[in-house]
């Protein structure tokens, strides 16, 4: 039966940025699908854990802007609960300025998180899924800044350009291995990601005008689209950069 394909019964999922937001909803959705997960962040979980419970989530600490955390992070999953089946990697951070004034700084810490270490967990968690001859599906969130330039915000438009590329990279790689590599790139989302957009009426305006659906995301509206890519119903979608914006790039 098709809905059993979206199943996540007697999977594993490792989720980054689990304590909020986006990854707060990846976590939720996953777990109700059915996987067991593992929460990494670089503050605590517990408001993710209470509302999905121990049973089926864990978290760990871990500071995504230093690469050396990866292999804990795996190990941390398989000690935890048996193994790797999914990867999401949520987490990320934006800074914005002009481009004329841009900091090293700024540039570097943003592709550090958003690029740097999505790529070296995603090895990580690759090298099990290869092992263990069982496959799996990484999911990478992009943005609508892998599509479009942006403005003042050099280093985060660059970080989720390449998103889209590496997601392409690995899934020609790895498809081989019954590993699906796909992106989900988010519209405008109600998270603290976005507290300066939507406190700002000018810039708040101009974004809702151009939203089609009339509204911003909120982090229920990509749980659907977070299951339909961990879970077997998506097994022939490979290398796919989705968008979940309300419509927005279809303007
Ligand atoms: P968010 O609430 O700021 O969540 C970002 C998550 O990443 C938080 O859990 C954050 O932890 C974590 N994180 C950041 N740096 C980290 C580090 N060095 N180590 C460990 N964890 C770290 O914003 P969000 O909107 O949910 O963002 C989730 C993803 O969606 C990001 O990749 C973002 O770029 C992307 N996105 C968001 C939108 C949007 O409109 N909101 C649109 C397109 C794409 P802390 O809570 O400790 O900061």
């Amino acid at each position: 039966m098709i809905l059993d394909q979206f199943k996540l019964d007697g999977k594993v999922a490792i989720v980054t940025g689990s304590n909020t937001g986006l990854g707060q909803g990846f976590c939720i959705a996953l777990a109700e699908a059915g996987a067991k997960v593992l929460g990494v962040g670089r503050r605590d979980s517990e408001e993710t854990l209470a509302k999905i419970g121990a049973d089926k989530f864990s978290y760990m600490i871990a500071d995504l802007g230093d690469v050396s955390c990866v292999n804990s992070i795996i190990q941390k999953a398989i000690n935890t609960f048996g193994s790797v089946d999914i990867l999401v990697n949520n987490a990320g951070i934006i800074r914005r300025d002009d481009s004329l004034n841009f900091g090293e700084k700024d540039w570097d810490e943003v592709m550090n998180v958003n690029l740097k270490t999505l790529f070296f967990l995603s090895q990580a968690a690759a090298k099990v899924m290869v092992e263990r001859k069982k496959g799996g599906k990484i999911i990478n969130v992009a943005s609508m800044l892998s599509y479009q330039g942006g403005i003042r915000v050099p280093s985060y438009t660059s970080s989720k350009s390449a998103v889209k590329g590496l997601t392409m990279t690995l899934a020609n790689e790895w498809a081989k291995y019954g590993i699906n590599v796909n992106a989900i790139a988010p519209g405008y989302m109600v998270t603290n990601n976005t507290v300066n957009l939507r406190n700002d009426p000018d810039r708040n305006k101009a974004i809702l005008e151009r939203i089609p659906a009339g509204r911003w995301g909120t982090p229920d509206d990509i749980m659907g689209a977070g299951v339909f890519l961990a879970s077997p119903a998506s097994d022939y979608v490979n290398g796919f950069t989705m968008a979940v914006d309300g419509g927005w790039l279809a303007r």
